[in-house]
């Protein structure tokens, strides 16, 4: 990272820990000033007990002096545990801050985004970095201003104990953060290299963990493993080098300073025997220099640390600043309660990469009252009109009207909250059946519910489980069938009150006779809706008002199933073979 962008980074991580914490920082900083404070008293004290209370054998100083210690430790044990406490505080405030906003950042985000996602790394983003920032950041930050005032107090306090000395001991440190800001260096790079290395491995994993039942039937497993060691071993590596590092530095460190002390005792004692320093004196300027080493360390080592934090620092912002491409138009128009909708698709042309047109003019009207149908084989792009219609993208040409209005004028989320997506393999929770379906909306009629189970033929599996509608359905329903998902899927959408309702070859996994009742049940609670069928098998899709045949992302021809049919052209060969095929 260059200087530059690192104070940039820097100061916006400092914004961000300051906004909305400035009291607690406040009481913070009075805390650790104050803990400071006292820890420069202990050595006055202690070189009174020497010199003054045993030195001149004053039981009555004595006693003083050791009470005094005693509550200078116990005041300044008590404030630590009230700055742990308030740290901990705004620690975890800033990290649900910084957590809550990736996540809800991360919904508004494009189709585009989505599509090239890597789940790994972004969970890698909320969990450890977010870790990072909240363990190593905020804390840091603080005590680093509380080390310098200290730094600074004891040095000016030795300088004027013992400036010979102090030299001594002055360039042994001056050694010691030579050899820390290098490694800090260093392990900063180190760093960044594993938490690469650490997503790109948490990508195989999520990957391999959410598609374990597919990877078991296909047999892909030692694809998975061989991949997986690969990475592990490099990671491993990686890690075990970097605390070999640590472990040498930290060997480093303590010889210096084990030299410091050597020091101080051989020509410390030297001055004591020559009586220019009294034993007290020697005890307390040992005990300052403790107290101008400790913040120095800190402060050098906490430049590790705050690179660590940079660079977390910079994986969520780089989150955060995802550029949302399809803006939230919360000023836009709204689709109204009493409003029905008509979609219209006028010379829409749409590419999700440069090379390709996915759809090609595409001219098409859904209406509601009416039931619209798109056909077409694999790919041909049928999907990819939803995705337009939702605004997951926006169109490269043309335009897309509902009521005559363009899309991208609609109030975003009014416009997603008026359609109901239903895909062949809808996302179900690890919830109850019952809640699966209801999804929290609490005014939903319980007749209305149990009726609509029961025509879609919910109840007929539900009732042969012992919890009936209460059973647990596990991850992403792994504990019902393909079919019984997708009647699931389908109830949600139907008791919703969304005003245009679309099946993405919703119905694939149900037989004939299932399909028939299902389809019968769609109509009879879809009436004023604007219902979009999207289908393989041309039966789904026989009493439509409106087909559309799609190829290669242009439609290719339109009407009803029997004007359809009397064209003698592509759709009657789709709807032929697939007669021949029953
Ligand atoms: P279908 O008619 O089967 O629903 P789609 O609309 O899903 O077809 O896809 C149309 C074409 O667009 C396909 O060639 C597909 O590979 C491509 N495509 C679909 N989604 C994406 C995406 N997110 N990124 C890139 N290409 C895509
Ligand atoms: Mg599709």
């Amino acid at each position: 990272m260059k200087d530059n962008k690192k104070m940039k980074l820097f100061s916006r991580f400092v914004r961000i820990l300051v906004k909305g914490n400035k009291y607690l920082i406040a009481i913070l900083f009075c805390i650790m000033l104050t803990i400071a404070g006292l820890d420069l008293i202990e050595p006055q004290i202690t070189r009174t007990i020497i010199d003054n209370a045993i030195g001149l054998k004053n039981t009555n100083l004595l006693i003083k002096s050791i009470l005094l210690y005693t509550l200078v430790i116990i005041i300044s044990a008590i404030l630590n545990i009230v700055l742990t406490y308030l740290e901990s505080i705004m620690k975890k405030r800033i990290a649900i801050k910084l957590k809550n906003r990736s996540l809800k950042h991360l919904s508004k985000l494009s189709g585009n985004y989505y599509s090239n996602i890597k789940t790994g790394n972004i969970i890698s983003i909320l969990n450890s970095d977010i870790f990072n920032i909240e363990n190593f950041g905020i804390e840091i930050l603080l005590s680093i201003v509380i080390d310098i005032i200290t730094a600074v107090a004891t040095l000016i306090i030795l300088i004027n104990l013992q400036p010979d000395l102090l030299i001594i001991v002055l360039v042994i440190q001056l050694i010691i953060i030579v050899i820390q800001t290098k490694f800090s260096k260093e392990l900063s790079n180190k760093t960044k290299e594993i938490r690469q290395k650490d997503g790109d491995i948490s990508n195989l994993i999520q990957e391999y963990v959410s598609n374990i039942m597919n990877i078991v039937i296909s047999k892909s497993k030692q694809n998975f493993f061989k991949r997986y060691t690969k990475e592990q071993r490099i990671l491993t590596n990686k890690c075990i080098n970097l605390d070999l590092k640590i472990a040498k530095n930290t060997s480093e460190i303590n010889v210096m300073s084990g030299l410091i002390i050597i020091s101080i005792f051989g020509y410390g004692g030297l001055k004591i025997i020559n009586n220019e320093l009294s034993l007290g004196e020697l005890i307390s300027f040992q005990q300052y220099i403790g107290l101008l080493i400790m913040p120095c360390t800190r402060i050098v080592n906490s430049n590790t640390r705050i690179q660590q934090a940079l660079v977390s620092a910079e994986r969520i912002f780089e989150l955060i600043d995802e550029p949302i491409e399809i803006q939230q138009n919360n000023v836009g128009k709204k689709i109204e309660k009493d409003d029905n909708c008509t979609i219209k698709f006028e010379n829409v042309s749409f590419s999700y990469t440069k090379e390709y047109k996915n759809l090609d003019g595409i001219n098409i009207v859904f209406k509601p009252y009416e039931t619209t149908a798109l056909v077409g084989s694999s790919g041909s792009g049928k999907s990819t009109i939803i995705n337009l219609i939702f605004r997951m993208w926006d169109v490269d040409d043309g335009e897309i009207y509902i009521n005559n209005v363009d899309i991208r004028e609609y109030n975003l989320k009014n416009l997603r909250k008026n359609i109901s997506i239903v895909t062949q393999d809808s996302l179900l929770f690890d919830d109850t059946i019952k809640n699966n379906i209801l999804l929290n909306r609490k005014n939903i009629e319980e007749n209305k519910f149990i009726n609509l189970c029961n025509k879609l033929r919910i109840n007929e599996f539900v009732d042969d489980l012992e919890d009936g509608f209460d059973t647990i359905i596990g991850e992403n329903g792994v504990k019902l069938s393909g079919g019984q998902k997708q009647r699931l899927s389908i109830a949600r959408a139907l008791l919703g009150n969304e005003k245009i309702i679309i099946f993405d070859e919703a119905t694939s996994a149900l037989d004939n006779i299932s399909q028939k009742i299902v389809l019968k049940t769609i109509k009879e609670f879809t009436k004023e809706k604007t219902v979009i069928f999207i289908a393989h098998r041309i039966s789904t899709i026989v009493d439509a008002d409106k087909i559309y045949v799609l190829e290669n992302g242009k439609v290719i021809e339109e009407g009803n199933h029997i004007e359809l049919l009397k064209n003698n052209k592509v759709y009657r060969k789709m709807f032929v073979q697939e007669d021949t095929i029953k």
